[in-house]
């Protein structure tokens, strides 16, 4: 057995299970090696019970006296009952809902209990503690004797929220493993870098990590673990510029003249920003280097102008270009945005998506698109990632602009045109706001233009957080908007409720009690019991293409009032006439993602909302919707949402591929620097990284990992 051994292989690690981990990912050991926990629980203050006080966690060695089970006269409820005595006397123990217990905690068994203790009159008891049977019950009383304890006695890992799979079950399965393979870890970090940093060999780091001696070491675990993940994008992102330095592209002359008579045309003056950026982007591709360039821009902020100036000009020099855009209904939206402003203009376009085709506004068949792509007849194409799959070549691609796209490498420029001569231009374009460490990190040395200010006459977006005694207020406000004539999103954070969650203490806190709202059951009661009279409408993931497309034309015709959606609206859809958002369970999502919907509304005339709820309050949540409130910047709430971000935070902007574990450390601007030193110091040194076979390797996966979507 190695790292690379399927989970399949692992004896305790039934069908089952296999089908959980793999939903999480994990599909080898090296996979379960690298889930890391998220916060530990400390249980590692063993005393005797005699010592016992309110509070703890503490945890208690000894044998169970007696164990039963009690029906509590409300209902349902069945309460365990134990004692638990050591050499010091006993105390009382409780359980709750888990009546299963006494088939494994047996009367005169030895276990070690962890857990709150909690103080009623004059009865101390522990109540619903973690607990661990004890194989060797002569070392129980012995003072400072260590069992060799998982579950209690010690720091105690617990590893993210997830579906089946607790925290229990991973250590379980994860502890046996470490000890196994512990010296056939091989460290995929050179050497040098590793003593240069200080950093802990990868075994012990895993070992820390998962089972620490203390919270400082579990801190320098992680601390070489996201110095890891940072180095690899780096790494790969440098390697990649390397790469695109070496290849050659169509240089494409400015026509100034042309330029200027259309954006005279348009209804509207461009913003100062938009004329700057779009003169940067001209300006690259009058070059014969590919550009490399990133357009960053509020929701709202007028990217998509930029983007058509751009291809106009590649158009207007005879070239091609094309428009990648994540989803079908923003691709449309596209299509039809471009076909308006370039209606005068004898420009044709074609949109090809997984299922259709259109070129000049008509439906045709896809091997006729595909050939007109390829003759050069279609001057600008728009489309899915249908775009990038085999068999679309184009005659004189020059530009591709990707909307909300994050990654895009040389190999699918490549892909893009019929021969390798040349390569496109390319232009990113992202509404999310990207702090500058993750930037450095991500794109390198990319170019970036700003759009920092938005067309005039905008109305601030008015943002509340909504207690929730102050729920029917609001469904009141909705309403009212709606008799106005406006429309509302209601965003929740799942599709279906959460079924049989296991009600484990971990999966209460985590849950804070609270129900996560799910689209199909806020559909259900926004339909029938709050507005029966009014057309409300929902949206998911795992509604068919055609359906939510239905939906959303729906939408956008004013058929449907409210719409209960998930987070597939998040990108680029424009509804003009919306004018409330309200999200569910806002604790859920990230800063980034709750701006992102944020300026799903607000896109007009009318004064617009944006309406908050949340059943919890930890002080981090209260932080991140504090800032939302009062903060209408994009880039400012990226750089605060990275500031409030802790390691144990799991909500949102997982569209980067980046771990957890190394955001948290983007925080540091002086970690990344010198990380990305340590990644140009390699590559100087070694450019094919021959010498560091594992590092190549790691690259490669990262590379697939990584790679649009
Ligand atoms: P985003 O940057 O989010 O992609 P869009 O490009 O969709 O924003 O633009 C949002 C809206 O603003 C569109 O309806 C667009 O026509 C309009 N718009 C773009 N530029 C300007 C401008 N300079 N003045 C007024 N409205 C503009
Ligand atoms: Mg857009």
């Amino acid at each position: 057995m190695n790292l690379s051994t399927p989970i399949g292989e692992i004896p305790r690690i039934g069908p089952q299970y296999q089908k959980r981990l793999k939903r999480m990912g994990i599909k080898t050991v090296r996979d379960l090696f690298f889930h890391f926990p998220h916060r530990y629980e400390d249980f590692s203050n063993i005393i005797p019970t005699a010592q016992a006080d309110a509070g703890g966690p503490f945890c208690f060695q000894g044998k169970i006296l007696e164990i039963r089970n009690l029906r509590t006269f409300r209902r349902k409820m069945i309460i365990t009952q134990a004692t638990l005595g050591d050499e010091s006397g006993k105390i009382k123990v409780i359980w709750f809902n888990q009546p299963y217990l006494i088939n494994t905690l047996k009367k005169d068994g030895f276990v070690c209990l962890a857990g709150k203790v909690t103080k009623k009159n004059s009865s101390k008891y522990l109540s619903n503690p973690a607990y661990e049977k004890i194989s060797d019950p002569n070392s129980v009383f012995k003072n400072g004797l260590k069992q060799d304890l998982t579950h209690t006695g010690r720091l105690i890992p617990v590893y993210p929220e997830t579906e089946g799979v607790s925290s229990k079950w991973l250590r379980f399965i994860i502890k046996p493993l470490l000890t196994k393979l512990s010296d056939k870890i091989p460290d995929s970090l050179p050497e040098k870098i590793i003593k240069e940093n200080n950093f802990l060999p990868v075994a012990k780091a895993l070992w820390q990590i998962h089972f620490p001696d203390s919270l400082r070491k579990a801190g320098e675990a992680k601390r070489r673990f996201a110095f890891e993940e940072i180095f690899t994008i780096s790494l790969f992102v440098l390697r990649e510029r390397m790469e695109l330095i070496k290849e050659k592209a169509m240089a494409v002359p400015i026509n100034v003249e042309f330029i200027k008579k259309f954006t005279e045309g348009l209804p509207f003056n461009l913003t100062d920003d938009q004329r700057k950026s779009a003169w940067q982007v001209l300006k690259d591709m009058e070059k014969n280097r590919p550009m490399n360039r990133l357009l960053e821009g509020d929701v709202g902020s007028g990217k998509t102008m930029v983007a058509i100036i751009a291809a106009l000009n590649a158009v207007k020099a005879g070239y091609q270009m094309a428009f990648m855009a994540p989803t079908e209904i923003l691709a449309k939206q596209h299509f039809k945005t471009f076909s308006q402003f370039l209606e005068k203009i004898k420009i044709d376009i074609g949109l090809i998506t997984g299922k259709e085709s259109y070129f000049k506004k008509k439906k045709i068949p896809r091997k006729e698109l595909l050939e007109k792509t390829k003759n050069g007849e279609t001057d600008i194409l728009i489309g899915t990632h249908a775009l990038i799959q085999e068999g679309i070549k184009f005659g004189k691609l020059a530009l591709v602009i990707l909307d909300e796209q994050h990654r895009f490498g040389v190999e699918q420029r490549a892909k893009l045109c019929q021969q390798r001569t040349f390569i496109p231009h390319l232009l990113s374009m992202t509404a999310t706001p990207i702090p500058r460490t993750l930037a450095l990190t991500i794109y390198g040395d990319l170019d970036i233009s700003l759009i920092q200010e938005l067309p005039k006459g905008r109305k601030k977006i008015i943002t509340k957080v909504i207690p929730p005694q102050k729920r029917k207020e609001a469904y009141d406000f909705i309403r009212g908007e709606i008799k106005e004539g406006r429309q509302v999103f209601v965003i929740c954070p799942r599709i279906e409720p959460a079924n049989n969650l296991q009600l484990t203490t971990n999966n209460l806190q985590l849950m804070g009690w609270a129900e996560v709202k799910a689209v199909k059951k806020e559909f259900e009661k926004l339909s029938k019991e709050i507005f029966p009279d009014l057309k409300v409408g929902q949206l998911h993931g795992k509604m068919k293409t055609e359906e939510k497309e239905k939906i959303m034309k729906k939408f956008k015709e004013d058929k449907i009032d409210i719409l209960v959606s998930t987070s597939v609206v998040e990108v680029g859809i424009d509804v003009p006439n919306a004018s409330v958002m309200m999200i569910e369970g806002a604790e859920k999502f990230g800063l980034a993602q709750l701006h992102q919907f944020r300026g799903r509304v607000g896109r007009s005339v009318f004064q617009s909302y944006c309406l908050l709820f949340t059943e919890m309050s930890s002080k981090t949540i209260n932080a991140r919707l504090r800032a939302l409130v009062s903060c209408e910047n994009g880039f400012e709430l990226a750089e605060k949402d990275l500031a409030i971000r802790g390691p144990g935070d799991f909500s949102g902007q997982r569209q980067w591929g980046i771990p957890d574990l190394a955001m948290a450390s983007l925080k540091d601007i002086s970690v990344v620097e010198k990380t990305r030193e340590n990644a140009k110091e390699i590559l100087a040194e070694d450019p094919e990284l021959k010498k560091y076979p594992l590092l190549k390797e790691r690259l490669k996966e990262f590379g697939q990992r990584i790679h649009l979507e």
